[in-house]
């Protein structure tokens, strides 16, 4: 197995008396500027004015200032801003206070590999990218748990790079669970992959497929959500906690064989050479083009999948279901 970092093997002291901004405050930032502030680093978040995030950075015992601003008196500046927006604040606010010697971090490679933003010579840049959502990496590191990062280091001018990145990776609590290390390139192209072909869009589909062909054959919609959708997640869970073996320990037989006979019929040859388009399309740069311009005009089709897939019978049903379960919070997002 390649070799994976904890806690112990982290030079923790490499973060020592720097202060480190935060840039944004969405899923990703307010996850990593609480964690570091309860590591007990100096953090400082980075906002731009007006930004509603501002009064709950503040509300969380944090020090807020200007993005620019936020640049400037940091030594290590994560960015943590939205990928298709990192780009124009770097040129604006970013570059500008970038002195020699400070880090430059990202949780994901996109601007970095795509060369979206080109970096100076004389600072160093390094990635810590959590394999989970914002929020989690926030509710496990409460729990006294982590999330597992990637690290990729793609400058070292300081020499010092790894050390701060190792560091910056304990410090939001993923050493708890592990750091693994990588590329941007390799980073960025399986984290879209995953992203695309399972863990979103696969399992989105896949789901949105199982309801559909139940509701469509006459069967009821809230049987439907709770096979197709509620489900899924418990099944995860076991997944999660002891991989494919101990889900299926915990199933019948029945739904065993089941597995071992039909999955295959759902996830085909075709599908297969389907991921391997995906793939390809972000290894050759199609992907990132196509979002790029996706962006620069307005987000059209972004906005209209949201509101028509919000409306899916599915999203319907399951707001009422979950809705009489009064345990499930809905997670208060921004
Ligand atoms: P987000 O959309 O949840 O939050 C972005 C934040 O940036 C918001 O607080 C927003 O107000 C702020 N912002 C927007 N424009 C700004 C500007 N001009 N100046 C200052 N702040 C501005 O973003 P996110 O999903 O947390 O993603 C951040 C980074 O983390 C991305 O690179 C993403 O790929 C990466 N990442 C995200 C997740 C995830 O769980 N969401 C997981 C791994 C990596
Ligand atoms: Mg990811
Ligand atoms: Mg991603």
């Amino acid at each position: 197995m390649k070799k994976v970092y904890k806690e112990a093997e982290c030079a923790t002291g490499a973060l020592d008396g720097k202060v480190i901004a935060i840039l944004g405050y969405g899923s990703q930032g307010h996850a990593h500027a609480k964690n570091l502030h309860d590591s007990g680093y100096d953090v400082v978040v980075g906002l731009y004015e007006g930004s509603k995030s501002r009064a709950k950075a503040e509300a969380a015992g944090l020090k807020v200032l200007d993005t620019a601003a936020a640049v400037k008196a940091a030594d290590v500046i994560m960015v943590l801003l939205p990928d298709e927006k990192q780009a124009s604040v770097y040129k604006q606010d970013i570059e500008p206070n970038l002195t020699e010697g400070k880090a430059l971090a990202f949780a994901h490679g996109f601007n970095i590999h795509y060369q979206c933003i080109i970096p100076p010579e004389n600072i160093d840049v390094f990635m810590i990218a959590p394999k989970g959502p914002g929020h989690t990496v926030r509710s496990e590191f409460e729990l006294g748990h982590g999330v597992p990062s990637l690290y990729a280091v793609y400058q070292d001018y300081t020499g010092h790079a790894m050390d701060i990145a190792l560091a910056y990776g304990a410090g939001i609590g993923s050493a708890r669970a592990g750091l693994l290390g990588t590329t941007f390139r390799e980073e960025t192209e399986t984290d879209l992959f995953g992203e695309q072909a399972v863990l979103c869009g696969g399992v989105a589909e896949l789901m949105k497929t199982g309801f559909e062909v139940l509701t469509e054959a006459g069967y009821d919609p809230e049987n439907a959500y709770y096979e197709c959708m509620h489900e899924m997640k418990l099944i995860v869970d076991l997944v999660y906690q002891g991989g494919l073996s101990l889900m299926r320990y915990s199933i019948s037989n029945t739904a065993e064989y089941g597995d071992y006979c039909s999955g295959r019929r759902v996830i085909t040859a075709e599908t297969k050479e389907a991921m391997r388009g995906i793939l390809k399309d972000i290894q050759d740069g199609t992907f990132a083009t196509q979002w790029l311009q996706e962006c620069q005009s307005g987000q059209i089709t972004l906005k209209a999948r949201r509101r028509l897939e919000s409306q899916h019978p599915v999203e319907v049903v399951g707001k009422q279901l979950r809705g009489l379960m009064s345990w499930n919070h809905a997670i208060d997002v921004e």
